[in-house]
């Protein structure tokens, strides 16, 4: 009980110091809530760790016997809400795209990220490979805008598939799932095979979407132990779709996930799933 306590105290003040510090006349209400709320996750983070240059190890390879729809699950569906408005980068953000250029971007090789820009967004050339940050991150709040194609072809996973994958490996799911029922771990605001989103907050196809997320890292000791996994908080379209959810290992296709030690900052990445999904407004705010 007195951890509980403690907690609800240190969360109270964190909240209490998060609105103290938001000007609610200037960015409204809404805004300052989502700050609070995210202040509040942030604070539930693990210490960093003293522990420096883990080993880096490939990610986990998929079992032999197991096939994909072992994993997926169907039930239950999350119920549709509708989503609200957009958010602008705060003075301390890192731009990672603004609209008109793929600086802060490159393909897997670390040569020039080969998707279109159009309109103010870039958009996935399918067969060009997915696209990832050039900088590393590990802790962070990241906003993004992202926009399945208006003319709805395929069904489930084939409809308006991308993905943001956190340190190359931890994804939150993209997905055209406004009328496109698939299994719920792989749908829009999913952590990928992992944790069903909270609702449905998908708006319609040809539309512009948003997440902001605050990413929390795994940390890993000597030997590559895991000491804390990462976290991963979500709104989709302004609506909480993942409430601190504990990450299990990197999303896999197929079979359990498990940990594997990295780097503590690698990139963040855009998956290449053959759909053209667009996106814009990407900005990111280090954590920690
Ligand atoms: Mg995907």
């Amino acid at each position: 009980m007195a951890t509980r306590r403690r907690f609800l105290r240190d969360s109270t003040l964190a909240l209490d110091a998060a609105v103290t510090m938001t000007d609610v006349r200037k960015v409204g209400g809404v805004r300052a809530i989502l700050v609070a709320l995210m202040a509040l996750a942030a604070g539930c983070a693990p210490e960093p760790d003293a522990q420096e240059n883990p080993t880096e190890t490939a990610a986990t390879v998929p079992q032999d016997d197991a096939r994909p729809e072992d994993s997926e699950a169907w039930e239950p569906e999350p119920s549709i809400v509708t989503p609200g408005g957009l958010l602008g980068p705060p003075s301390d953000a890192i731009l990672l795209f603004d609209g008109t250029d793929l600086s802060a971007w490159s393909d897997a090789n670390g040569g020039d990220a080969g998707w279109s820009i159009r309109g103010g967004a870039m958009t996935v050339v399918s067969g060009s490979g997915g696209v990832q940050t050039r900088q590393g991150f590990g802790d962070v709040q990241l906003h993004i805008e992202w926009r399945t194609p208006g003319e709805v072809v395929s069904e489930g996973q084939g409809r308006g598939n991308s993905g943001i994958f956190f340190m190359e490996r931890y994804e939150l799911q993209v997905l055209d799932s406004y009328n496109n029922r698939t299994y719920s771990n792989g749908q829009a605001g999913s952590i990928y095979k992992q944790h069903i989103p909270l609702v449905n907050a998908s708006g319609a196809p040809g539309t512009w979407q948003t997440y902001d997320v605050i990413f929390t890292a795994p940390r890993f000791g000597p030997e590559g132990r895991l000491d804390s996994p990462g976290y991963i908080t979500v709104l989709h379209n302004g609506v909480l779709v993942q409430n601190h959810a504990e990450l299990e290992g990197p999303t896999l296709f197929i079979g359990e996930p498990s940990y594997a030690a990295h780097a503590d900052r690698l990139p963040i990445l855009l998956q290449d799933h053959g759909n053209p999904v667009s996106y814009r407004n990407i900005w990111v705010r280090e954590l920690g």
